[in-house]
């Protein structure tokens, strides 16, 4: 089977989300079913051919997806000219000038080339204008992977109803884009394509998010040593943080700082009430300015119990899902997350609104808290449980944890499924 597999991003060579650990990991898993698959995303300014070792034909570049040997086309190289990958993936208009450029190419790219894909496999709206055009074409099964329903819809559109076969990157949000809440005023598109529509849970590339042997880390931990090596990794941050105390609880928050999704206002609202009742709070985020804004002022009222870091950094994150105690997830929509599998990867309890993706991966009690209400007052609610928890039923905290690091959310189930995803795209034509 030959798949090219399109993504705006792809770990480690560029990322700002979960997309890209998602195009970053899921192929490799593919790949190891003996799919021939290969990748291509835009080439950005970035990325840097001496670094990746990038070989240019006809004006597309080849890399490999870092240590494996699946090949990486970057495309349109002359679009994205003076373009970085944290500037393309804002929300801007100019995107989908963009994005409609690269999407051209892509299909001359696979008119040209001598290696014909039997499946066009593509992610998000990013692609959409690709899925249009090779529709026409008998040849060539297509997938549209929806990572994201929020970003230019409009677009996304014309792939929802051009893809042979649609999938969504969980089970509960692919029957929740099926509802008015959710659905982006896509609802009509998304219902006529509901026999074609299935929900598929990320993954997460085990070998990278692994406390055992990660090297971001101050001291690495498993299953039976994480008790110890959490400890340690908590004791360097709360200083390189500048916060007060090993003892006190600390809540992480990594993430985009997108309102309209992660619930940035929700959790900003609730940061005084969850410093009173006595939590440290450490939020590692970039994104919306005036949400960047917002929490850099709260964070700076209260020293010693909260830090704010507005930036994109890789290697921090990984501190803090070894350092932190709870991770808080507030978002409005979900459509899978994988900070929630990376924590409890890690020993870190998220704490999490019962939506998307993030319903079908934590269980509510047992390896992590879940609630219901989308609000500061229910996120407080649940801090304050999971606090007590913490507090006065250490026994049961550990057990949480040790349920939680046993959770498997590795790719391996899930690739067989995109595989069955592909022969059906195929099978289609
Ligand atoms: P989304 O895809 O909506 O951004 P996910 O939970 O699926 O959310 O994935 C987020 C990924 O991006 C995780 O790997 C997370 O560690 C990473 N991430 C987000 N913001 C930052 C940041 N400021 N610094 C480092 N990593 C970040």
């Amino acid at each position: 089977m030959r798949v090219l597999y399109v993504a705006a991003e792809a770990a480690p060579i560029v990322k700002v989300g979960g997309l890209g650990d998602v195009a970053g990991s899921l192929p490799p898993a593919l790949k190891k079913l003996g799919v021939d698959i290969r990748i291509a995303i835009p080439w950005y300014e970035e990325i840097d051919p001496r670094k990746w070792q990038v070989r240019e034909r006809d004006g597309v570049g080849e890399t490999k997806l870092g240590e494996s040997e699946i090949p990486v086309y970057l495309i349109a190289r002359e679009v994205f000219a003076g373009t970085g990958i944290h500037q393309a993936i804002v929300g801007t208009a100019q995107e989908e000038r963009w994005f409609s450029g690269f999407c051209e190419r892509v299909v001359e790219f696979v008119d040209r080339s001598s290696w014909k894909p039997e499946v066009f496999h593509g992610n998000d709206w990013h692609v959409s204008e690709a899925l249009v055009r090779l529709g026409a074409d008998r040849s060539i099964g297509t997938l549209l992977t929806i990572h994201n329903l929020s970003y230019h819809p409009k677009v996304l559109r014309q792939g929802i109803l051009a893809a042979r076969v649609i999938n969504a990157v969980s089970p509960n949000y692919a029957k929740e884009i099926l509802t008015a809440e959710f659905c982006e005023g896509l609802c009509e598109e998304l219902r006529s394509r509901k026999a074609d529509l299935v929900g598929v849970l990320n993954g997460i590339d085990y070998s990278y998010w692994d406390p055992k042997a990660d090297p971001r880390l101050d001291v690495t931990y498993d299953s039976q040593t994480w008790q110890e090596g959490k400890r340690r990794n908590k004791a360097t941050l709360i200083s390189e943080l500048g916060l007060s105390s090993t003892d006190r609880i600390l809540l992480g928050f990594v993430g985009r700082l997108d309102p309209h999704q992660k619930g940035v206002l929700v959790f900003a609202n609730a940061i005084e009430r969850l410093v009173a009742q006595g939590a440290q709070i450490v939020v590692l985020g970039t994104g919306e300015r005036r949400s960047e804004r917002i929490i850099a002022t709260l964070c700076s009222r209260f020293p010693g119990s909260t830090a704010a870091v507005i930036r994109f950094d890789e290697a921090l994150a990984h501190r803090i899902y070894a350092g932190a105690d709870a991770l808080l997830i507030p978002s409005r929509f979900e459509p899978c997350g994988l900070i929630q599998m990376i924590a409890m990867r890690y020993g870190t309890l998220p704490i999490a609104h019962a939506v998307g993706g993030l319903r079908d991966t934590i269980r509510d009690g047992e390896t992590g808290f879940l609630y219901e209400d989308y609000s500061s007052r229910g996120l407080v609610r649940a801090v304050t449980r999971s606090h007590g928890v913490f507090r006065d039923e250490s026994h049961r905290w550990v057990e949480m944890i040790r349920r939680a690091m046993g959770e498997d959310f590795s790719w391996e189930r899930s690739a067989r499924a995109y595989l069955k995803l592909y022969e059906k795209a195929r099978a289609l034509l």
